[in-house]
């Protein structure tokens, strides 16, 4: 082989630490589509055929002799026509890489969807949508009518009534279903290809699809400034701080249908809880077909079809969760944040990436706008408009002007004090009581599972732990029988009837969870009908949809449940909801337990009276003088900043330094201890002192999790730039290390940011 020859950088889909490098393949010039950077190729490697993905292309001249260009393999085929990673998209491979520490191919296995990783495509020929042909109303009492004979049907017609559409895996087993041909067959749905989504989604909008409203005065201004922003075609960054109801979804959509007439394209991000179809139908109802939605319950051949829209640009808009950051649109213009607090921006598995960081980083790559909404601003972005980094924009009343419903605060030690002992203040029992009676709804709010966090002996004060990790088992007493669960392992033992230390028969529950609140419900209120929603009710899949459609469609009086009842729910008929322990949280050793607290608080007091009806909400707390339950009973931001951000600044927490976190694992406690300590003196030895504070190796919270020790280092620092070699190195060197011992360890840069 003489002459030019291509050669290509490879980084090949093998999994280990050590192979974070690319591999040089001759790029053969038979191949019928030119290899570009970005392409996914089949390639061999040592003696197995695999996939790899094109980091460059060089050109060489190869004198035909040397050694080294002769053991060159030749890529065997090129999997797509376009590459699949655009040109931004590698160099975001780069950054990932610097800024998370993950290697080039796990970097690329976040960006792309699952599917793209594999050499055989999916013949799947079944990628269907399920699509009501009748009245929620119609579909009801079908359901109701099928509820013994046919359960399955009764199931997927009670979720076609509330979102009157559903997609269905593409394993080929859809229209073999039974259940699913039955409700074909008697016309109650019809099967529709995935092409019509968006017109499906929009049908259930009741968006005017025009956009004609005219917008409130708040509304302009702040559309105003984003649309100058959009104008300038520099990078931008907005926080959007405005209520639920404040119109901040009008003012995104307007923002895309500008982005949009200027020839670029937009990225919308919500919380994977929020992605209903109503929510989307609002997206498609305004720009039907250039919207793409990519979403945890698309089957591959979706996901794949939607990623390819966009990636030819036949659609424009991403709608998805966290992962739809990496949307592979040119020309990118404008990304919406959507309820910008949400923790579950950030991925807690390797790549530990921050979807809102990313959104800057394309930003700041593509001249782009950020425009991150929310009714709590985290304390990160407001720190940021303090800075100058990024411009506040506000909505501060409800479009249609309605008062954010009044919050009572109940002080349980007055409670007590007055003789009642009660898991119930007379408050919040009364609260209960006029909804009952008005027929209306009401929701109990725990952030606590199970029945008693903890047994606990009154002779020798022993508390009943895991065998496996250092955490107390918790009670759990609902349907099947009493038995004790580690909520970390899943581990379950028998209640003992005799304290398993000194034998005495002293054991006694503490720590209230949801099952108990759902069993004084029963009590209190025997005629009430009671649902409970938490993990342990919601392992099914589906069963969560079922839940709140059985309470939407007035199947419960009462719903129970942990923080997953406070999330963007929204029933006209709750009047009333009461929060039974706003302590829970408070009570958690971590920094940022006040800004949760506050977050959840606020968002578990709008539940109430949402439509038409006035509401209430009762907060029961022992600490009623704790700012983060007082600002947000008075649903008063600016407060709770205030006296959050000065604590973050006093103890120097994020956002005025940035946190890793070190976790070394290993059988042994000896060995995750001395890898700690070894990490801690390494990064002191290799980084200077002025750019980082180095906190003591420690055992993490929980010390000891599935018979496994962890111990923890903590770092703050303000610029990860300073410190990145430092870290690095001591990391690389700590983890092979413990790799070697069959231990492992974990890096989580920006670990503090909520
Ligand atoms: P948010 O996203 O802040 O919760 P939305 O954009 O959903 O607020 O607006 C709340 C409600 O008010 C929606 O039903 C929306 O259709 C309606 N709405 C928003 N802006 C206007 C407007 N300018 N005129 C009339 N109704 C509006
Ligand atoms: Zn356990």
């Amino acid at each position: 082989m003489t002459g030019a020859v291509n050669i290509a950088r490879v980084v090949v889909d093998v999994r280990t630490k050590a192979l974070d490098r690319t591999f040089d393949y001759v790029v053969p010039t038979e191949l019928a589509t030119p290899v570009k950077p970005g392409h996914r190729v089949l390639v061999s490697f040592g003696n197995v055929r695999t996939l790899g993905y094109v980091m460059s292309v060089i050109a060489t001249r190869m004198k035909g002799d040397a050694e080294e260009e002769r053991k060159l393999k030749p890529i065997l085929k090129v999997m797509d026509e376009e590459p699949m990673l655009t040109e931004e998209l590698l160099r975001l491979v780069d950054w990932l890489c610097f800024r998370y520490v993950c290697t080039r191919l796990e970097a690329i296995e976040s960006i792309l969807p699952g599917v793209f990783r594999q050499e055989k495509e999916t013949e799947a020929s079944s990628v269907v949508v399920l699509h009501a042909e009748q009245s929620p109303e119609d579909l009801e009492r079908a359901a109701f009518s099928k509820q013994k004979r046919a359960p399955k049907q009764a199931g997927l017609l009670r979720q076609l009534a509330r979102d009157g559409v559903m997609s269905l895996p593409d394993n080929g087993v859809v229209p073999s279903d039974p259940a699913v041909k039955a409700l074909v067959a008697s016309g109650h749905a019809s099967l529709k290809r995935l092409e019509h989504i968006p017109e499906i989604a929009a049908s259930l909008s009741s968006e005017n699809e025009e956009g004609e409203r005219t917008l409130t005065p708040y509304q302009e201004r702040v559309l105003r400034e984003v649309s100058k922003a959009l104008d300038n075609g520099r990078e931008a960054f907005f926080v959007l701080h405005g209520v639920t109801g404040s119109g901040k979804t009008e003012v995104y959509l307007r923002a895309i249908a500008q982005c949009l007439s200027q020839g670029k394209s937009a990225i919308v991000l919500v919380p994977e809880i929020s992605l209903t179809p109503q929510m989307v139908g609002r997206f498609t109802a305004r720009f039907g077909r250039r919207v793409a939605v990519l979403h945890s319950r698309l089957g591959a051949r979706e996901k794949k079809d939607e990623w390819i829209r966009l990636r030819r640009g036949d659609a424009r808009i991403a709608v998805g969760a966290r992962s739809a950051v990496f949307a592979p649109l040119v020309d990118l213009g404008l990304i919406i944040v959507d309820e910008e607090h949400e923790t579950s921006y950030k991925q807690e598995e390797t790549v530990r990436y921050d979807a809102r960081e990313v959104a800057k980083w394309r930003a700041k790559s593509g001249w782009g706008v950020v425009l991150s909404g929310s009714a709590t601003p985290s304390l990160t972005a407001m720190h940021e408009v303090a800075q100058g980094e990024a411009r506040l924009l506000t909505l501060p009343t409800r479009v249609n002007n309605s008062p954010l419903p009044p919050v009572e605060i109940v002080d349980m030690r007055e409670e007590l004090r007055a003789g009642n002992h009660q898991l119930f203040s007379r408050a919040l029992a009364s609260g209960v009581e006029a909804a009952l009676s008005e027929g209306m709804q009401s929701i109990l709010f725990l952030n606590r599972r199970g029945y008693a966090s903890f047994l606990l002996c009154r002779s020798c004060g022993e508390v009943v732990l895991c065998p496996h990790c250092d955490i107390s088992l918790t009670l759990h007493r609902a349907g099947e029988d009493p038995h004790l669960r580690c909520h970390y392992c899943q581990h379950r033992s028998p209640v003992p009837q005799r304290c398993p230390n000194c034998g005495e028969d002293a054991l006694r529950s503490f720590g209230v969870g949801t099952q108990q609140v759902e069993q004084e419900i029963e009590r209190s209120w025997p005629q009430a009908r009671v649902l409970r929603m938490d993990v342990d009710t919601t392992r099914k899949k589906g069963a969560h949809q079922q839940l709140l459609q059985a309470f939407a469609d007035g199947e419960a009086d009462i719903l129970v449940g942990t923080q997953m009842v406070a999330k963007g729910l929204d029933f006209p008929k709750v009047t009333f909801v009461g929060v039974v322990a706003a302590d829970t949280m408070l009570a958690i050793p971590d920094y940022r337990s006040a800004e949760r607290t506050f977050n959840l608080l606020t968002q578990v007091a709008g539940r109430a009276g949402r439509a038409y009806l006035p509401g209430k909400t009762v907060v029961q707390t022992f600490r009623p003088e704790h700012y983060a339950v007082k600002s947000a009973a008075r649903h008063d931001y600016s407060s709770f900043y205030r006296e959050e951000i000065l604590y973050r600044s006093r103890f120097e927490y994020p956002p005025y330094c940035e946190l890793a976190l070190f976790v070394a694992v290993h059988e042994e406690e000896r060995l995750a201890q001395g890898a700690a300590a070894r990490f801690e003196r390494e990064v002191l030895r290799r980084a200077a002192a002025a750019t980082i504070t180095v906190l003591a190796a420690a055992p993490s919270g929980v010390k000891r999790a599935e018979d496994q020790f962890r111990y923890q280092v903590v770092l703050k620092y303000s610029s990860w730039e300073a410190v990145h070699d430092a870290v690095v190195g001591a990391y690389g060197l700590v983890y092979d290390r413990l790799r070697r011992l069959k231990g492992y360890a974990v890096l989580d840069v920006n670990a503090g940011r909520i």
